[in-house]
């Protein structure tokens, strides 16, 4: 019995798409009806205030997440040369906000258990640096598709050396590690509200600190770095190098209603990864990934790893499929190390990435996908799986 083959949707299905709360355009108007349309305004007030209760660190609000890094190494000192180790598998942001400082990037491998950087390989590295004196400047984790690193293993690694740890956890907002928030766990961290992120401001970004001078410190050159202003007349002083890093009053207010549904997101999120894991049940050699010990995977993008020796297709063969039949769909990241921009770049280790990239798979994982979207992209995969298959036993 051959399945009728799916009709092409009419309608793109994206990867992840915006999906609002309802009273996102309640702050917005407000920006509006108080002519509070800049950075600065009651909106980034709050929103910096709420983030700070939710994940009990002082925050910055700032125009990306990207410039959060940006500001994040700055913070720690990452300057000309210095090496940043941060996981070979990530999206480019991460290892391009290291380049802007003109540091240095080491890249590492992930482990198979959270696909994030692996602790043993980074305790072997440090180790090794340790004894010829070349310590890193910092260590970069990346908490990716919202998978928590291993935080406690590698913050003993950074404490044994006296590194400072930074989290992009631009990915992760709403997942939780032994209770606590990814991102505010360490030195500092960085949150993204980009469009097709956990909950988005159209754009945004989050600087979090347990030090509180380092988030001033932060949001002032965020501003351009203004000097206090001796004479009192705004003739401005500058003794640093400042950017035009700040989020708008309006994006504040998207974001402000979007954190009021974070929880709603992260369930509907999980229950969309649910739902693949039992849909792709009968096609054993799709491999969900882990969840990793004592956290909460905020699903922000369902990812599933194809187990090449089960299967006679290839991962990319299914991708092709999903978007002839207008299905968005994406490999887990290509490796930093396998840029072209970054090859130039040590890593060490490699290969788990590597196979990530080669056999995994993100599928759409948007909050607001209907259940009957998703049974169509089940199907593909599936009809994706068995096509092959049948063509190949037929030759
Ligand atoms: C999206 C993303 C960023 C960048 O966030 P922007 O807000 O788009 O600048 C950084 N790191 C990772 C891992 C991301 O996925």
């Amino acid at each position: 019995m051959i399945d009728p083959p799916l009709e092409r949707l009419k309608e793109r299905l994206y990867l992840s798409v915006p999906h609002m709360g309802g009273s996102e355009l309640n702050y917005v108007r407000d920006a509006f009806d108080t002519n509070w349309l800049s950075t600065v305004g009651p909106n980034l007030t709050a929103l910096e205030r709420e983030v700070e209760a939710l994940v009990g660190c002082s925050a910055a609000a700032l125009s990306s997440g990207t410039a959060g890094l940006h500001l994040a190494l700055r913070l720690v000192g990452v300057g000309e040369d210095d090496e940043v180790v941060t996981p070979t598998l990530s999206f480019a942001a991460s290892a391009n906000a290291i380049r802007y400082l003109g540091g240095v990037p080491v890249f590492l491998d992930s482990d198979h258990a959270t696909w994030n950087m692996d602790p043993n390989l980074l305790e072997s590295f440090l180790k090794k640096r340790a004894a010829s004196n070349r310590l890193p400047k910092a260590v970069m984790v990346v908490h990716l598709f919202g998978q928590p690193a291993a935080m406690r293993e590698i913050q003993q690694l950074c404490d044994r050396y006296a590194l400072p740890l930074v989290e992009d956890a631009a990915e992760s907002l709403g997942a939780l590690y032994e209770g606590k928030h990814p991102g505010a766990l360490a030195d500092v961290g960085v949150y993204s509200f980009n469009g097709n992120k956990m909950i988005t401001g159209t754009t945004g970004g989050m600087l979090v600190s347990p030090n509180g001078d380092w988030v001033a410190k932060a949001r002032s050159w965020s501003s351009q770095a203004l000097d206090p202003d001796p004479e009192g007349v705004s003739n401005y002083v500058h003794s640093e190098l400042g950017y035009s890093y700040g989020m708008s009053n309006v994006v504040a207010g998207i974001v402000r209603g979007q954190l009021e549904v974070l929880d709603q997101r992260v369930t509907q999120r999980r229950r969309v990864f649910e739902r693949y894991v039992q849909g792709l049940e009968s096609l054993p050699e799709w491999q969900p990934q882990p969840e990793a010990s004592r956290c909460r995977h905020s699903r922000w993008l369902s990812c599933f790893l194809l187990d090449e020796s089960r299967s006679s297709i290839t991962a990319y063969d299914v991708m092709r499929f999903l978007a002839a039949l207008n299905v968005e769909s994406r490999p887990v990241w290509r490796p930093m190390h396998l840029q072209p921009l970054y090859q130039r770049f040590e890593v060490v280790g490699g290969e788990v990435a590597e196979q990530l990239n080669r056999c995994g798979i993100c599928l759409p994982s948007s909050s607001s996908m209907s259940a009957e979207l998703q049974s169509f992209v089940v199907e593909a995969v599936k009809q994706a799986s068995k096509t092959r298959l049948t063509l190949m036993e037929q030759s």
